[in-house]
Parts: structure tokens; C-alpha cells; sequence
């Protein structure tokens, strides 16, 4: 067997993180315990969670100890078992770290269909997908008619949030950083518009557009990142809009300068009675089955369009992750190994 690489948390980042925060372990490959299995794997996820894993705070989830190889889900192929329903060559997926090799409980793997990319299970298919899926459904309650408006929308959350909006009847306005993801959401992903959040200075400018092309206002807000785009949108809500508070990417490396315009801004949730359901998708997993039921025929049909940015070689891990947290990517982060 060849060594396992993995790559470890060395000092809790200040701000936004850098290179030197991380770093890459080499040891054995483990061997599984009984009801464990070994999963070499093939693809990481990159997801936006993991900073705030990074700080030693209390949280919705433990925090990554200094050390300790840093969370993230894989997938790959079975190389050792002893768990019943996993052999030797099965596809499968699970928490495995930002690692080359992972022992993963049976109790918290799952086995991949073969005629599946497995890297789908880390994106469209996966915990992304499937976030958007159900917190559209439970929170924004979408009607044939009504606006959503969505931020980082080339992303697997946004991107899903909007064909599904789209698909119901919605008018869909995509907010994305550039003028190549604005291009993306409208022409790949059917956004009825797309704005660059970073060609307007303030949230006042970005708002004034938005309000341009969303003539009859904004009746689901789907929050994924918080600051100036949530000013931006707050005034513009209608009478009992919905805004599922799905994330808040922009001030994940902490707020430089703490702008007390928003706290009054959020009176607007009381003006408007507007529903703003924070969730946690963790909270709803024993939905997955009929998400599986329904979304993958879409998905490999192209009904659904999805995109993957995949970077190579587990050392590439946290550049991937620093550039993600900036929007450098363009669809759903993997790290092919
Ligand atoms: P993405 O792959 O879309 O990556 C993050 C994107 O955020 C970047 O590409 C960038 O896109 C955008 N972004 C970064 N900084 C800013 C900023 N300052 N202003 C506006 N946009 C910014 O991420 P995901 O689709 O995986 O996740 C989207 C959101 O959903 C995140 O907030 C994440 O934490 C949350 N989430 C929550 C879950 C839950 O259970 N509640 C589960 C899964 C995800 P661009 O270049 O277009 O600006």
C-alpha cells in the first residue's frame, strides 16, 4: 500500500486564511476496526463551512482541533472492509478529511451507484444540491410569479436554488462576482438576470439595479452571503417574502468594520412580516432518499445543469479553499486526487 497524505490544521487563521495555516502529514494507511471501512479517495469537496471550522468557537459543529487533519467529505473507492454492504471496489462516500486515505464508520458511509460520477455526490447530488432542494422548498416556498433573487449563484447552492425556482415559475435574478459568472447564471444555469456585485461600490448602487430588474420586487430572498448584497435586498422584499438564511459567506473571515447601518436595515423583517428561517441542512437528512428519488435523472438528463471546478492533488487543497472563500471558483469546488 502506498502512504497516506493528509492535510492538517496548523494555526488558527487571523482574518482570511493562508497557505501556512495548513499542513501536509505522510503516515501508513490505517487499517480498519470491525464496522469500519478504508476509502481511498478520489475526489474532496471544498466547502465554505470549513473556515468556520478553522476557529476555536462554539458553533453548530466542533471546530477543528490544531492538529487534527481538517474536515471534509470524499469520495472514492472501498480498499478495505469490515463493515457488512461494503466491499473491496465499492464506490463510496463519507467524511474522510482532507485526506488521501480515510477509516470511515459504516454508520456514516454510504455506497455511490456506479453509473453515477462520483464526484456528483460531492456537489448537485450531494450535501450542496440537496441543501437548495429542501431549503427552497421548506423556507422559501416558492409560487409561479414571485422574484428570487440568490447570491453566489454559479455556485452548487445557488445554481440549484435558481433552476428549481426557475422551474416552478419564478422570475430568477442571479447576484455573482463578475462579469464571466454573471454570463454563466444566465446562459448555463436560465437566470432571468445577473448582476456583478462587484461592479457596484455600495449596497445603495448594487440595489438601485436590482430594483431595475426586479420591477414587482423580491418575494424569496435566499441568503448565502450576508453583507452588502443583504442591504441591498432588504428594502426591495414584499409583503411576506421569505428569506431562508442559508449562509453568510462574506463575513466568514470576520467583519473589519462593524457597520451598524444593518441592525436597522433588518427592520425591515418586521415592516414587511417576512419569514427568515435559518436552517442547518444536517437537520434534515432523513429527506436525502426522496431528493435521490427525484433530482439525479435531472441532473445526468441536463435538465439541471450543474458545474464542477476541480483543482488536482490533495497539496492544492488549500489554495483551492482560500481562492473559494474569494469566489475564484466557478461551480462546485473538488479536489481530484
Ligand atoms: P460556492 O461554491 O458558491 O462558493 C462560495 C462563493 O461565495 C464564491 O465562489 C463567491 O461567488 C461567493 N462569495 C464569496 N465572498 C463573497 C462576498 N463577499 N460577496 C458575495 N459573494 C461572495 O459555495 P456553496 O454553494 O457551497 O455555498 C453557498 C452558501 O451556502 C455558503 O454561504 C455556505 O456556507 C452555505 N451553505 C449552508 C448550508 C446549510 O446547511 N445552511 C449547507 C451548504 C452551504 P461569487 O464569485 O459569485 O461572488
Amino acid at each position: 500500500m502506498t502512504d497516506m497524505q493528509r492535510i492538517t490544521l496548523a494555526r488558527r487563521p487571523k482574518g482570511d486564511p493562508v497557505p501556512e495555516d495548513f499542513s501536509l502529514k505522510t503516515g501508513p494507511v490505517p487499517e480498519p476496526g470491525d464496522g469500519e471501512i478504508v476509502i481511498e479517495v478520489s475526489h474532496l469537496s471544498l466547502d465554505p463551512y470549513m473556515r468556520g471550522r478553522m476557529d476555536d468557537v462554539k458553533s453548530y459543529a466542533p471546530s477543528v482541533g490544531l492538529g487534527e487533519t481538517m474536515t471534509g467529505q470524499g469520495v472514492g473507492r472501498v480498499i478495505a472492509s469490515k463493515a457488512e454492504g461494503f466491499a473491496v471496489g465499492d464506490l463510496a462516500t463519507g467524511m474522510t478529511g482532507w485526506a488521501s486515505h480515510a477509516i470511515v464508520k459504516a454508520t456514516e458511509a454510504r455506497v455511490l451507484p456506479a453509473e453515477i460520477p462520483s464526484s456528483l455526490f460531492l456537489g448537485a447530488l450531494g450535501m450542496p444540491g440537496f441543501t437548495a432542494w429542501t431549503g427552497l422548498r421548506k423556507f422559501g416556498r416558492p409560487k409561479a410569479g414571485e422574484t428570487l433573487v440568490v447570491a453566489a449563484a454559479t455556485g452548487p447552492v445557488g445554481a440549484m436554488v435558481g433552476q428549481l425556482a426557475k422551474a416552478a415559475g419564478l422570475r430568477t435574478i442571479a447576484i455573482a462576482g463578475g462579469p464571466e459568472k454573471c454570463r454563466i447564471a444566465t446562459e448555463t444555469f436560465g437566470f432571468d438576470a445577473a448582476l456583478d456585485h462587484r461592479a457596484y461600490e455600495d449596497a445603495s448602487a448594487l440595489r438601485t439595479a436590482l430594483a431595475e430588474v426586479a420591477p414587482d420586487g423580491v418575494d424569496i430572498y435566499w441568503e448565502n452571503v450576508g453583507g452588502k448584497v443583504l442591504e441591498a435586498v432588504l428594502p426591495l422584499m414584499n409583503v411576506g417574502g421569505r428569506i431562508p438564511v442559508c449562509g453568510m459567506i462574506s463575513w466568514y473571515g470576520g467583519v473589519e468594520d462593524a457597520d451598524d447601518r444593518l441592525p436597522m436595515l433588518w427592520r425591515s423583517v418586521l415592516v414587511k412580516r417576512l419569514h427568515v428561517s435559518g436552517f442547518i441542512i444536517f437537520d434534515h437528512w432523513d429527506e436525502y432518499p426522496e431528493f435521490l428519488a427525484e433530482v439525479p435523472t435531472k441532473v445526468l438528463s441536463g435538465e439541471i445543469k450543474h458545474l464542477e471546478d476541480v483543482a488536482q492533488g490533495l497539496h492544492a487543497m488549500p489554495t483551492a479553499f482560500i481562492a473559494m472563500l474569494k469566489g475564484g471558483n466557478t461551480g462546485k469546488q473538488i479536489v481530484a486526487l
